[in-house]
């Protein structure tokens, strides 16, 4: 039997054999690397084993928010690895954390990190502080991130590394029988439940995290037209720039080696 004949005799084994692996590509493209594994260092990356390209000053991207320029590659990639890794462990135990603020607001407006934005906003109820803790200290021991507490400031953060300090900030909210409570930089928004509850799966890149079930919160944080509109101004300079058209900030998706 010549080859053209096994394969006709056997085309529907050939075609599900085809399909699993193209199947496989695509899970192992979409996969990305833990911190541990580290970016393949290109010249002018940050990774585990430097500062982050904002702090070092032998950076090219040194100081790059304060000169208003968007994340590098390198910082949006890594901020994405560590929210990755937070939304696996937290499913895997069962644990509930949403997205709030500009990460909320990347994953409603940018399906993705908003490309100026620095670091990641992420609520996790009060009450579950500590097994929250607990968890996470359990799993961290394979990475190179580092886990920040300070019950009395009420926050939580998840760093990159001990010298790489891109972040996670963990914002501790509750909640009564009618209202959401979560502290912003000045005031606490005071949030009706059923604008947060139940959560719902938004996709940020191509993977789903959980987030507030209206953008409630969002026109209460930053205005109605939050959704149209982005007002980005820098430290150093009195321009306002305008911008109405949204993309994610540019990463890196890393292959994994099984
Ligand atoms: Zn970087």
């Amino acid at each position: 039997m010549g080859v053209k004949e096994i394969i006709k005799k056997n085309k529907t084994l050939f075609q599900i054999l085809r399909l699993s692996y193209q199947k496989y590509l695509k899970a192992k493209k979409l996969v990305l690397i833990g911190a541990n594994k580290c970016l393949p260092l290109k010249k002018d990356n940050c990774s585990a084993e430097t500062l982050r390209c904002e702090s070092d000053i032998k950076n090219k991207n040194y100081a790059y928010s304060l000169l208003g320029k968007n994340s590098p590659v390198c910082c949006a990639t890594h901020l994405y690895e560590l929210l990755c890794f937070v939304d696996d462990t937290f499913r895997k135990y069962n644990e509930e954390y949403l997205m709030v603020y500009g990460t909320f607001l990347g994953a409603v407006r940018h399906k993705g990190l908003i490309p100026w934005d620095t670091d990641i906003d992420l609520a996790i109820s009060e009450d579950r502080v500590q097994e929250v803790e607990y968890m996470l200290k359990k799993v961290l021991d394979n990475t190179t991130y580092d886990l920040e507490i300070d019950y009395s400031k009420k926050l939580m953060r998840l760093f990159f590394s001990k010298k790489n300090r891109l972040h996670i900030d963990f914002y501790f909210y509750r909640k009564d029988e009618n209202y959401f409570y979560i502290d912003g930089n000045v005031l606490t928004y005071k949030i009706p439940l059923e604008d947060i509850f139940p959560l719902k799966e938004y996709f940020f890149y191509d993977k789903s995290f959980f987030a507030p079930q209206t953008i409630k919160m969002l026109i209460m944080c930053y205005g109605n037209d939050v959704l149209e509109k982005s007002y980005k101004q820098w430290s150093f300079s009195d321009k306002k720039e305008i911008i109405t058209e949204f993309i994610p900030a540019e990463i890196e998706r890393i292959k994994l080696s099984f």
